[in-house]
């Protein structure tokens, strides 16, 4: 690629990009946090700033020269948004018209050579489709979020084909299913299961635990959004679906035979399953069709979920052995929050 430009960078699927970056572009990451697992290179440089209160990126921007730009940055948890929907509001649609802006000044005044070079790839969710009981949404079908973090996404969208329509910024939007692997914070419900499993507490499933996910591998999401920005086509939307639909209930199953393997107990850890009421507008089903990705970009998944799975326990038991301090005990002790 090049220069890259990434926001988010020190959240989940932000590190697991930095993480794959084997072929050693040059990458300024924009993070409001500080750097959770602290993955650096010396190719990878962070500034910490807001994107919401960040009214002109354009320094930033003309001084760094980005080839590409992968916004990855967002409020992303969905309990969160129901009880700070602001927070929502300022980072994910602001912040979003903020880097809109800035790349735009920074875009026109490019060389005719690097204006067609560069890229803007907006990272968004399934979520803005909203649920559906059978069947997928394809790029095409209509926006119909129900959290506060949907309709914030759903908001960004709609700016960046804007600002590709409008002003001919050179943009893609993607739209990724539930993700899972290394780096992602114990507020989710994979990382979530697997601390509250090891501490011997009880491993809450919402409802009836039927709500139905699409689960991808998050190398495997990384990988999509290599392709699209080496071969996705200006102005287009890509769905990126997981391979497989699996109930919340399952997967907290498949995770305890997992471990009932590599970190057997007296008892099974399935005996800590427990049910708690569901939480508001938790959407039943979300199905995404992305065979215009792979029909036309060839990409595929190399992950199951199993095999994704057990990778994924792996490395939470490796890495948090000699990295106890990263562990964020308060997300742990919350029962019951988090996101799927
Ligand atoms: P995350 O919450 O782990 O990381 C988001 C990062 O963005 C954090 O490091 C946070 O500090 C940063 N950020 C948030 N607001 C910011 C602001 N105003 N200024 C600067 N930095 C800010 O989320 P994630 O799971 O890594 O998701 C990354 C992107 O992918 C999001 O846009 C999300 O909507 C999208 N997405 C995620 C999934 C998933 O399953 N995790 C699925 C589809 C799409």
């Amino acid at each position: 690629m090049g220069r890259i430009l990434i926001t988010g960078g020190n959240g989940f699927i932000g590190t697991n990009f930095l993480a794959a970056n084997h072929s050693k572009n040059t990458i300024l990451n924009i993070d409001k946090e500080s750097n959770f697992y602290g993955v650096s290179q010396d190719n990878v440089r962070w500034e910490k700033h807001d994107l919401g209160s960040l009214q002109s990126w354009v320094n930033i921007v003309e001084y760094f020269k980005p080839s590409h730009v992968i916004h990855f940055a967002a409020e992303s948890h969905v309990d969160k948004s129901i009880d700070s929907p602001g927070l929502f509001v300022e980072s994910n649609i602001t912040g979003t018209y903020n880097l809109l802006q800035s790349a735009l000044s920074y875009w026109r005044d490019l060389s005719l050579k690097e204006k067609e070079r560069f890229r803007l790839i907006h990272v968004s969710t399934d979520e803005v489709y909203g649920s559906i009981q059978e069947g997928f949404h394809s790029e095409g079908s209509p926006y119909s979020p129900a959290s506060p973090y949907a309709a914030s996404k759903a908001s960004s969208d709609h700016l960046v084909q804007a600002w590709h329509k409008t002003y001919g910024l050179p943009t893609i939007i993607t739209h990724c299913t539930n993700n899972f692997g290394p780096y992602q914070h114990p507020e989710k419900l994979i990382p979530h299961m697997i601390f509250r499993a090891l501490q011997g507490k009880t491993l809450p499933v919402y409802g009836s635990g039927k709500n139905i996910r699409n689960w991808l591998y998050v190398n495997d999401h990384i990988h999509a959004i290599k392709k699209i920005v080496e071969q996705g086509a200006i102005g287009q939307t890509y769905n990126i679906a997981g391979i497989e639909e699996k109930t919340n209930l399952e997967v907290v199953t498949r995770l305890c035979e997992i471990l009932d393997q590599y970190v057997p107990h007296k008892q099974s850890y399935l005996d800590q399953i427990e049910f708690v009421s569901d939480r508001p507008g938790h959407d039943f089903r979300y199905g995404i069709d992305d065979s215009k990705l792979r029909s036309e970009l060839g990409w595929r998944p190399l992950e199951t979920f199993d095999t994704g799975l057990e990778k994924t326990i792996r490395w939470y038991l490796d890495y948090f052995k000699d990295n106890l301090h990263w562990l964020d005990q308060q997300a742990i002790e919350r029962q019951g929050i988090y996101d799927a």
